[in-house]
């Protein structure tokens, strides 16, 4: 009998989670509340109630080759950092080679999820959806829920004595759209997460001033690495990962914090973070704190009337606007019955099951914050999941993955961030698809870039369930599709002699 899985959200996570289900012959039905694919990754002026919601200039901050879906690389004209619209191209290129779109009910809210009364043999659930007021129920054997954890805005406004009396605009990045409005403002932006700190460069650019607010600090990355390679394309390979374990850590992080600061220093441009914290991505903040337009601040005390007094007892007077960008917190008000969020965590094992269910049918995909793209993450999660509703794959006993859960939170060092290697080898290693570096040595070209070069989604599909033909040559040609978009001024004549700096007399 064909087992019937319910798939709630058609975005990044929603897509390849129907196609994870197709290639273990399940039979996926996707329910997504708004009438089109990719969540937050599509842009408009107003989103849906319910939907994740993005800036119109936002450009991704993981290069192409290292967040595709791992059998189907982004086309080697696409630029390395893609803008959305572009993203949102890639993802509708996918949906349609594999086919998806049959599987998804669009406009269709899953408003609830619980088990069957036979559950405990069976594992099946009632899942409750309703189109244009009509409410409907199905059971389906599994439920992959894909409904994202960028969605709802945390705006700590307890955290901020006084907001109540300040009389300028305030609200929350995740109502960002576009700069115009604030031209020739005043305005302060709170928190140095990637929201925070792409708003403040970009309002900076017509804002008369910027002031940037942090409690804590953080290290700003740049995109680009040595020889203009994507940074995640330079560090995030195998050989890097296993210097970081064989290398002290107090030794990696003084080498990494030093090359950091070569740059611009951390400490001197009030960034500096007291702590072990998720990176943030920029490249045009030390030039706009440089340039005076973005000045970095600490954490507010108090608002008043018409600004705010900083922990420093500095204060910023006659401030238009304040932008909360402040993150994000999940919940999953359709499955209130068997899951407990508390303070923006969740246990699960792996990231992907609970523990305590009598059946593994249930399974989150994309509820983790890696150092790097969530793509082909979300993408090995399905992998695994349907293969565990199939019986093909076990879980542990329930001990053990509550075992394994608080291991993981000893080792974390953010809500539900994930070492991106450490984390695609653990789950590729429970559905047979690691790379096996022994036998990569009968092909030492393959074996080598597998090694030293970006370790990209195509190496978890050179063998096991789910193998690619074609994973072995994207591997060998990814460097191309890296280099091909920026061939729009090809040189003929490399050799010549060129003058950088020339000596007048
Ligand atoms: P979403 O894209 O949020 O999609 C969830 C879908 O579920 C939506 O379509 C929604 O309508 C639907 N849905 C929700 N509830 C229901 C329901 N009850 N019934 C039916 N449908 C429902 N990640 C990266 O890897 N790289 C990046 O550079 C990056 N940049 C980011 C930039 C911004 C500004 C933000 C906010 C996040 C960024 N992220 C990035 C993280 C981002 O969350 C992921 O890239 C990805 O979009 C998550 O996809 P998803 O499918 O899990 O969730
Ligand atoms: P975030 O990463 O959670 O950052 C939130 C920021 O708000 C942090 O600096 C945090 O400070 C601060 N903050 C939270 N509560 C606070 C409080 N009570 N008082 C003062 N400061 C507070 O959220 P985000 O920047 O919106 O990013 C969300 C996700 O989207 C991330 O995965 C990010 O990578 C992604 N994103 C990507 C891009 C891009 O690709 N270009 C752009 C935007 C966002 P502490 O660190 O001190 O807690």
């Amino acid at each position: 009998m064909v087992l019937r899985v319910a798939v709630i959200g058609a975005g990044i996570c929603g897509l390849s989670s129907i196609k994870c289900c197709l290639e273990e012959g399940l039979e996926p039905t996707c329910f997504e509340q708004s009438g089109d694919i990719g969540g937050l990754w599509r842009f408009e002026e107003n989103s849906e109630e319910g939907r994740a919601s993005i800036y119109k200039s936002v450009i991704i901050n993981t290069s192409k080759e290292m967040m595709c879906f791992s059998d189907f690389p982004i086309p080697a004209e696409f630029p390395n950092f893609m803008h959305n619209s572009k993203i949102m191209e890639y993802f509708r290129m996918y949906t349609e080679h594999f086919d998806l779109l049959k599987y998804i009910r669009f406009k269709t809210s899953v408003v609830s999820v619980t088990k069957r009364p036979d559950f405990p043999t069976t594992g099946q659930w009632e899942v409750v959806t309703e189109t244009e007021g009509n409410q409907e129920s199905a059971v389906f054997d599994g439920v992959m829920v894909c409904t994202g954890h960028h969605t709802n805005a945390h705006l700590p406004l307890d955290s901020f004595p006084g907001i109540e009396k300040f009389k300028g605009r305030y609200f929350h990045s995740r109502d960002y759209k576009s700069p115009q409005e604030f031209s020739g403002k005043r305005a302060i932006v709170i928190g140095l997460g990637n929201s925070g700190v792409d708003l403040a460069v970009e309002l900076s650019h017509t804002a008369e001033q910027v002031f940037l607010s942090t409690r804590r600090g953080a290290w700003i990355l740049s995109r680009i690495a040595e020889a203009g390679y994507p940074m995640d394309t330079i560090y995030v390979t195998r050989y890097v990962q296993l210097l970081r374990h064989i290398v002290p850590l107090s030794l990696v992080n003084y080498y990494a914090e030093k090359k950091l600061n070569a740059k611009f220093n951390h400490e001197i441009y009030g960034l500096q973070p007291g702590h072990s914290q998720h990176p943030t991505f920029n490249d045009d903040l030390p030039n706009r704190i440089i340039s005076g337009k973005v000045l970095i601040k600490p954490n507010i005390r108090e608002f008043t009337e018409t600004g705010a007094i900083f922990e420093d007892n500095t204060r910023e007077g006659n401030i238009d606007v304040v932008v909360f960008a402040t993150g994000y917190s999940f919940s999953f008000p359709f499955l209130a019955d068997c899951v407990k969020v508390v303070e923006n965590q969740i246990s699960l094992y792996k990231y992907v099951f609970l523990s305590h269910l009598e059946k593994p049918t249930l399974a989150f995909i994309g509820l983790i914050q890696p150092l790097g793209a969530i793509m082909p993450l979300a993408e090995l999660q399905g992998r695994w999941a349907t293969r565990v509703f199939k019986g093909l794959n076990r879980l542990p006993s329930a001990r053990d993955m509550v075992a394994d859960i608080a291991q993981k939170r000893e080792e974390m060092r953010y809500t539900i961030q994930a070492d991106y290697i450490q984390y695609m080898d653990e789950v590729g290693c429970l559905v047979g698809v690691k790379p096996s570096l022994l036998s990569l040595l009968l092909d030492p070209k393959l074996a080598m870039e597998v090694f030293f070069g970006p370790c990209t989604p195509y190496q978890y599909r050179l063998r096991g369930p789910g193998k690619w033909d074609g994973a072995r040559q994207a591997i060998l040609t990814q460097r191309d599709r890296i280099i091909t978009p920026l061939k729009t001024r090809v040189l003929d004549d490399y050799t010549k002699p060129t003058v950088l700096i020339s000596y007048c007399s």
